[in-house]
């Protein structure tokens, strides 16, 4: 069989630096076409001459130059590029057959666009493009053929245990018509999940990012730690798998094993269970419909020893309310949403805002943009995500 050819976008960052992994145990199954990063130079340099992409990519032209001469010293054929457009560019190239969707935020969401207008196989990490843009991207994979392989944990556990024909045409049917009453989203309930809610005003970056069983960049540990990134999933399992809000229950599960579970009409519970790491769905996603090692070591339930369930507690972690509500209220309002989490994040992480000040931005936010809104274009989606960020900002500057 011909090689897979990969552009992995974001290849510098924790999901990158996985599925290089992956590629790296089956060099004759996959080749990289092109690598794009940010801020990390050094490493975007290292992964050029370990894979000889054709391109890389960086933000603006001052990092380009940098890499450039770099690799050059380095005797590296890897051509620099940079911008929005480059990055569209090597997502929707003629050669490649893959995309590893894994820029963080809603910057992803354009080139993760043209992947899939180019009808490739897109491995969706980036769950904000589905969150910013989910109507919109979702007839755009069925318009132009694209396969959609969800590599966020959950929803890749949710797909593998989907009937084949719903999870490959979702739209063709529903839920119900396809015998499943529900999907069972599982959450670890991050670092927090204990703590005594009086000292949270106190929480640091630091603790935030500190996630009990997944390595992952400082983002959505921040989310993990708000359960906003669960309510993220649920908007994500809501345009990817065509079901209705009623239809996604969230389970906290304080192991991490069961990666997520449907429930069929018949009362059969399917989970896939696995150990934390994401090259297991990373490597599903690559290799699918077959199956290849991902260098993780088996299960050991014996180590695991007992599987545990509760209900999340919604007073504990507000953010996870916001974004059902959000999802209910349709719309732009989960665009609206995922720009004030972005800013707020971003505020909690550099600039001193306090762990509890995440869910009052974005509450005030969502609050100040009902109604000011649109959803029914790109641009308008785009329009929201940007006074979403005007109104964070100046609620950020009231607050100090
Ligand atoms: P990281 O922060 O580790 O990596 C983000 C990547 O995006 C890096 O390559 C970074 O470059 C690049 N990047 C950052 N900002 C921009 C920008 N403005 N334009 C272009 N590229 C940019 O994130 P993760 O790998 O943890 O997550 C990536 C995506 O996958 C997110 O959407 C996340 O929600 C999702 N995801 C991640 C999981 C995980 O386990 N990590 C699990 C499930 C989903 P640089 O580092 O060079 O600055
Ligand atoms: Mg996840």
């Amino acid at each position: 069989m011909a090689p897979q050819v990969l552009t992995i976008l974001g290849s510098t960052g924790s999901i990158g630096v996985s599925t290089l992994d992956v590629v790296a145990r089956h060099p004759e199954q996959f080749q990289v076409y092109a690598l794009t990063g940010a801020t990390q130079l050094d490493k975007l340099h290292d992964q050029c001459l370990a894979f000889a992409p054709r391109f890389a990519v960086v933000l603006d032209d001052g990092a380009a130059e940098v890499l450039r001469a770099r690799l050059k010293a380095s005797g590296s054929e890897t051509e620099v590029l940079c911008g929005e457009a480059a990055l569209e560019a090597v997502a929707s190239a003629t050669i490649v057959t893959a995309v590893m969707a894994a820029i963080v935020g809603a910057a992803g969401m354009r080139p993760t666009l043209a992947a899939a207008r180019a009808g490739k196989r897109v491995l969706l990490a980036n769950k904000e493009t589905l969150v910013l843009a989910g109507r919109l991207f979702m007839d755009e994979v069925t318009r132009c053929g694209a396969t959609l392989l969800p590599i966020d944990s959950e929803h890749n556990a949710i797909f593998q245990v989907l009937p084949r024909a719903y999870r490959e045409a979702p739209y063709a049917s529903t839920l119900r018509d396809a015998g499943l009453k529900r999907i069972l989203l599982t959450a670890s309930g991050g670092p927090f999940r204990t703590r005594s809610l009086d000292t949270l005003a106190q929480v640091t970056p630091e603790e935030a990012v500190r996630h009990p069983n997944w390595s992952m960049g400082r983002k959505i540990s921040v989310d993990s730690a708000s359960m906003m990134n669960k309510g993220l999933e649920v908007i994500e399992a809501r345009w990817l798998f065509n079901a209705d809000v009623d239809e996604i229950a969230v389970l906290v599960h304080p192991q991490s094993v069961v990666h997520s579970m449907v429930e069929y009409v018949d009362g059969s519970v399917l989970a896939q269970l696995g150990a934390p790491d994401m090259r297991i769905p990373i490597a599903y996603g690559m290799a699918y419909p077959a199956r290849i090692d991902s260098g993780v070591a088996s299960l050991d339930l014996f180590s695991v020893g007992r599987l545990d369930f509760e209900a999340p507690d919604l007073a504990r972690f507000p953010c996870l309310r916001l974004a059902f509500d959000a999802l209910r209220a349709g719309g732009a309002a989960t665009a609206v949403l995922n720009a004030a989490n972005e800013v707020a994040v971003a505020a909690f992480l550099d600039c001193g805002l306090d762990y509890p000040g995440i869910p009052a931005l974005i509450e005030s936010v969502l609050g100040d943009c009902v109604g000011q809104t649109r959803a029914d274009s790109l641009d308008a989606l785009m329009d929201a995500d940007v006074l979403a960020r005007e109104r964070a900002h100046a609620w950020l500057a009231r607050r100090h």
